[in-house]
């Protein structure tokens, strides 16, 4: 194992430990509020497949880009369709919710046009993040 020890109470560790490249450095590029809905993502998909393959996990076009696989990529695609469509459609659950959740803070939210980059933020949150966009 290597050295790198999380910081305590790092809950997207065990997201972490689903990484097909296993970057200690790496950290899951989406803002506070949407950590926990991360984490159930993966909660909900590691219930079905426990050997999925998380390529990453970030905020792309105002909703959840959650970017993995059924199983590890080994040699070629060896889930059948009704596995892939099963993988996706868990995961859909919660893009579905970033659409509705605060990526600041985690309350409900919607989607905000008023930046260069679209957020989903609640109304506090809208008038707080800056013009660049960074939470
Ligand atoms: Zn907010």
């Amino acid at each position: 194992m290597s050295a790198h020890s999380p910081a305590p109470g790092d809950m997207l560790e065990p997201v972490r430990h689903h990484l097909r490249h296993r970057d200690p450095a790496y950290d899951f590029d989406v803002g506070p509020g949407w950590r926990q809905l991360l984490l159930e993502c993966h909660q909900a998909v590691v219930a079905e497949f426990p050997d999925y393959e998380l390529h990453a996990a970030k905020q792309k076009f105002a909703s959840l880009a959650f970017q993995a696989s059924p199983r590890p990529w080994k040699h070629g695609v060896d889930w059948t369709d009704a596995e892939s469509d099963r993988f996706h459609a868990v995961i859909q659950v919660f893009v579905d919710r970033s659409t509705v959740t605060c990526e600041r803070c985690g309350a409900a939210g919607s989607l905000r046009e008023s930046r260069r980059i679209h957020l989903v933020l609640c109304d506090g949150c809208e008038t707080l993040v800056p013009e660049h966009g960074r939470l």
